[in-house]
């Protein structure tokens, strides 16, 4: 059938050392999942995994070795950086067991959950859905897709956020308090997964408010870097 109107690009991210594309089907976060991180939203780190998610659309892809320009959001002026690992799903299931969570996982990528915090913040306050502090435009930088047999040791990667050449967040994958397998359970429990899916499995400590100018600059070890500039 013919299309009323014209359909939107298909949101793609190029896989590392291949001349394919992974294509987005869906962005999956997992909350408050370093402790130190945790703590410092004012939290115990004690409680199980939760969920939100951003729109597909919401992907900026930064080649490797480039700088992307990212546009100061409008609505806010307290725009946090968090940095993550981010797993790309390349098997369908659902209630996947932490396991068995390997096989569903295509590779992996470095990926900023950038933040309105003022907006979050106000959010929480008044009981209402996160999007708003969350889900915006371009609110999803990405580097490329390293498959899963072409990373290092995910699991005990270290991962790291300059900003202007100064260190605001570094830690290990291994400080996850649900690791990658039983973020996947937990999320697959609540929604089957498929092909094109991202998840981003969470930051660690060391969030803080970006301005114009900024240089960011990411770092996964094993999985690869990215950087962009805040216009
Ligand atoms: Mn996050």
């Amino acid at each position: 059938m013919k299309l009323a109107i014209p359909a939107p690009a298909p949101v793609v991210i190029p896989v590392k050392g291949s001349d394919a594309a992974f294509p987005v089907r869906r962005i999956h976060c997992v909350g408050r999942n370093y402790v130190a991180h945790a703590q410092e939203m004012g939290f115990t780190g004690r409680e199980p995994p939760f969920f939100f998610q951003k729109p597909a659309d919401a992907i900026v892809y930064v080649p490797e070795g480039e700088t992307g320009s990212l546009p100061y959001p409008v609505g806010t002026s307290d725009l946090h950086h968090e940095i993550e690992l981010v797993v790309a799903i390349g098997k369908a299931g659902a209630n996947i067991k932490a396991a068995d969570a390997i096989d569903h996982i295509f590779g992996y990528a470095v990926g900023l959950d950038m933040t309105r915090r003022d907006l979050q913040g106000e959010a929480k306050k008044l009981g209402r859905p996160w999007e708003i502090g969350k889900a915006f435009d371009q609110s999803a930088p990405i580097g490329p897709i390293v498959t899963r047999q072409a990373a290092g040791d995910v699991e005990n990667a270290t991962i790291t956020l300059d900003v202007n050449g100064k260190r605001r967040q570094e830690s290990s994958i291994q400080k996850l308090i649900w690791n990658i397998g039983e973020s996947i359970e937990h999320l697959s429990s609540f929604w089957r997964l498929e092909p094109g899916d991202l998840v981003f499995t969470g930051t660690p400590e060391g969030v803080a408010a970006v301005v114009r100018g900024d240089l960011l600059e990411g770092e996964v070890s094993g999985v690869g870097r990215l950087a962009v500039r805040i216009a």
